[in-house]
């Protein structure tokens, strides 16, 4: 059985003209595959399917977004409601209240909350906030975490900019990256020493609180603890980034899960159902502080856009404890059957979950920040990756991206997935 991708390579030559690299989001270009990107032409539940007709089992439901599976159906007729009535009115809308409500009992450190149209204008607009707020310029993150395309995020970032393998970027000026200090994920005496030399004028930490943007790399035991003792100490804002985390690790987000309380916290993803959302929250005190109650300005054209406010309103509400415990029953059954697979064709490998999130890496090492995951055999995975595609399986293209389960998948599907590890690992083993 060999796939074909004409109409795919067609549409491939022709963006190559129109956008830089063919793609408007660099992971899109299956560059660290080795192969032309699959353009898709339809979803439905778990099933995408491509311009060429193919179809697969999909494990990026739009980059995570998609936790109902593709054109779930009751998503997608409160969006043709609400589409007939106005797409937007860059007024108030009821629904904007609507979901702030909802996004609030779930996420109780959430005592105010603004929206936004995208995950990056979440992390700009919380690390403005936390520099306006506590007068101070440095922030801490994490190496290979991705936080959104910001200036002051772009300092060994992972996501698209470690799948590519890119330095810090050109363009972000020396004036603002001085002011962000990276350290390895997981290691808190790093963090220790960096509150001891520039405590003074750290304004805040953002930390993904499960990574998942150098493949899924949990936090271990006290790290998030001993962020939480260190900023409460020393006055700096703790920003969990749950842009991927949240309402996909847990009913109440990475937060309810692990029960530290954040400061702030930035959304995305499954808070927009598919369309674009942003939103960032926390204690009211730090929210008041910006424009028009207070002087920080953040403002947005299309934030609290109807259709989106819909979409995620209507995601949120069909999400359950009872989702969660199916995503750990899907996980088990999928890191299970790949482990045994792996271990059968002698294929390196460390498999790390978090909720509906999970990191398959081609490595023995164990996984703990970016250092190790790029142990991983990049060689073997951009192999992997195709021969998968070729089996009817759509897994993220690179191995710094996790994958993510819907409510959609089944255990029929997981049974297909597992049966194409099979016969993928068997022709690599060769
Ligand atoms: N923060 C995290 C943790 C992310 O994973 C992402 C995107 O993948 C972002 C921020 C940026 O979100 P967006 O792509 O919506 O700007």
């Amino acid at each position: 059985m060999t796939k074909s991708y004409d109409l795919s390579k067609q549409a491939f030559t022709e963006a190559k003209e129109l956008m830089p690299g063919g793609v408007n989001s660099p992971v899109r270009a299956f560059k660290s595959v080795d192969m032309d990107p699959i353009f898709m032409a339809s979803g439905k539940g778990a099933i995408l399917t491509d311009i060429d007709g193919n179809e697969y089992i999909d494990y990026v439901l739009s980059w995570g977004p998609l936790i109902l599976g593709h054109t779930e159906p009751n998503v997608v007729k409160a969006i043709q409601t609400v589409a007939e009535t106005g797409t937007s009115f860059g007024a108030s809308t009821l629904i904007e209240n609507k979901l702030a409500k909802l996004v609030m009992e779930r996420v109780p450190s959430i005592e105010m909350v603004r929206m936004v149209s995208s995950g990056t204008e979440a992390t700009m607009s919380a690390l403005r906030l936390a520099r306006g707020y506590t007068g101070r310029n440095k922030i801490l993150k994490f190496e290979g975490s991705y936080h959104g395309h910001g200036d002051s995020l772009l300092i060994k970032a992972g996501s698209g900019v470690a799948t590519l393998g890119l330095p810090d970027s050109p363009g972000v000026p020396e004036s603002i990256a001085k002011n962000t200090i990276a350290v390895p994920y997981n290691d808190l005496e790093s963090v220790r020493h960096v509150f001891e030399n520039f405590g003074d004028d750290l304004a805040a930490v953002i930390v993904e609180p499960v990574a998942g943007n150098m493949g899924v790399v949990p936090p271990v035991e006290g790290f998030l603890e001993g962020l939480r003792a260190l900023t409460e100490q020393n006055g700096t804002v703790l920003i969990f980034d749950e842009v991927m985390t949240g309402f996909r690790v847990g009913y109440n987000c990475a937060q309810g899960y692990f029960g530290i309380t954040p400061d702030l916290t930035c959304l995305g993803k499954v808070i927009g159902g598919g369309l674009p959302v942003g939103a960032f929250g926390g204690k009211r005190e730090i929210m008041e502080m910006i424009a028009p109650s207070g002087p920080v300005y953040q403002a947005g054209t299309l934030s609290g856009n109807p259709l989106a406010m819909t979409a995620g309103y209507e995601t949120l509400s069909r999400l359950n404890e009872e989702s969660y415990e199916y995503f750990i029953k899907l996980g088990d059954q999928l890191e299970k059957g790949f482990r045994e697979a792996a271990t059968k064709y002698n294929i390196p490998h460390t498999v790390n979950r978090a909720g509906s999130m999970i990191g398959f890496f081609l490595t023995n090492e164990d996984v703990i920040n970016f250092d190790t995951a790029k142990t991983s055999d990049l060689e073997l995975f951009a192999k992997y990756f195709r021969l998968m595609a070729e089996e009817g399986i759509y897994l993220p293209p690179s191995q710094y991206e996790g994958l993510f389960l819907s409510s959609a998948h089944t255990e029929a599907h997981i049974e297909k997935t597992i049966q194409a590890f099979h016969t993928v690992f068997e022709k690599l083993a060769k």
